[in-house]
């Protein structure tokens, strides 16, 4: 099934004043149709409908699996119902398993609720949050020693495509880079990278809640759908914050749900494992262990170098340099 928020009193009153008119029950409806494949009965309804934009069954069919080969839906970012040329559009967001930045589907309703049309895009807005001016009570260090580049990071999409997916909205993507690239020659193995199998050390003080390892790692450029931050490991920090890290080196992880973890103990490597193109580490702090529910935090880091200058706290954001001040001093 597929879930939605709350009815919006507004859209309520919408739908008493007018018992015909589509709802977003109606959008649900078709996408659900969508994803099964089972279509035949939307296309006896809506097949013949003026302003049909598929031709055949067929097209619809075509359309509805190019919709499933980006996977399942991990969790709904939002979605809305609203009017254009005298036409309901319902538009939804959601995360999808075998794409990390979320699928945009828009579908077309006449007065009855028949499906005219339907397109799919990537989102290229930020998830809406609650969060805007949060400011952590966990004092969060670089998971990660040495120096690191953000690959995304940030509070926009432009400079952070986690930013269209909630639990991912302030996320960061880190890797090591030399001369400007992140690998040595063309990058074909994940032994060609500088953050592969780099150590992962715990963020802060807490308890790991998530531990899951076995999700072979990517060929580079490869990734396998199915399975979106493979081996991952998701820590309680004991003030309603947990920190996600994944992507993790399949067989690295030295912890397991229960343990207690102090800042900087070793945790696992970075890897290539779930959706992910080149060994990197995925960071973010979230309101809640579970990552398909959760929403995303502001991710703030307390007292680190970042591009030469020692910070108390920041955001970092795509293109800062970061080092952890316990690694500057070592030099
Ligand atoms: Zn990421």
């Amino acid at each position: 099934m597929l879930r939605g928020p709350p009815m919006t009193l507004g859209l309520l009153l919408s739908l008493m004043l007018s018992q015909s008119a589509p709802s977003l029950g109606q959008g649900r409806a078709h996408v659900e149709a969508l994803r099964t494949g089972e279509l035949n009965k939307t296309w006896a309804r809506s097949g013949k409908a003026p302003g049909q934009q598929f031709k055949s069954l067929a097209a619809l069919q075509k359309f509805a699996a190019g919709l499933r080969s980006y996977g399942e839906e991990s969790k709904l970012v939002s979605e809305g119902l609203s009017e254009r040329n005298g036409l309901a559009v319902y538009q939804r967001v959601a995360g999808v398993t075998n794409w990390a930045r979320g699928l945009e589907v828009e579908l077309t309703m006449d007065g009855q609720g028949r499906l005219l049309g339907a397109s799919m895009k990537f989102p290229t807005k930020e998830a809406a949050t609650a969060y805007g001016s949060y400011r952590a009570l966990v004092k969060l260090r670089l998971p990660l020693d040495d120096t690191w580049h953000v690959l995304w990071g940030g509070r926009t999409w432009e400079e952070n495509r986690h930013a269209s997916v909630s639990d991912m909205r302030f996320a960061l993507d880190l890797l090591q880079r030399k001369n400007g690239s992140s690998a040595v020659g063309r990058g074909q193995k994940n032994e060609d990278y500088f953050a592969w199998s780099q150590p992962v050390v715990a963020p802060a003080d807490g308890v790991v809640v998530v531990a899951d390892d076995g999700v072979v790692d990517n060929q580079p450029n490869h990734a396998v759908g199915g399975n979106l931050y493979g081996n991952l490991i998701v820590i309680d920090h004991g003030t309603e914050e947990f920190t996600l890290m994944g992507h993790l080196k399949n067989g690295s992880l030295l912890v397991k749900p229960g343990d207690r973890v102090t800042q900087g103990q070793r945790l696992a490597r970075v890897g290539n494992s779930g959706m992910s193109t080149e060994p990197h580490l995925h960071f973010q702090l979230m309101d809640t262990a579970d990552w398909q529910t959760a929403h995303g935090l502001p991710l703030q880091l307390i007292n680190f170098v970042r591009n030469g200058t020692v910070v108390d706290r920041a955001e970092p954001r795509r293109g800062d340099v970061l080092t952890p001040v316990s690694s500057e001093a070592r030099r």
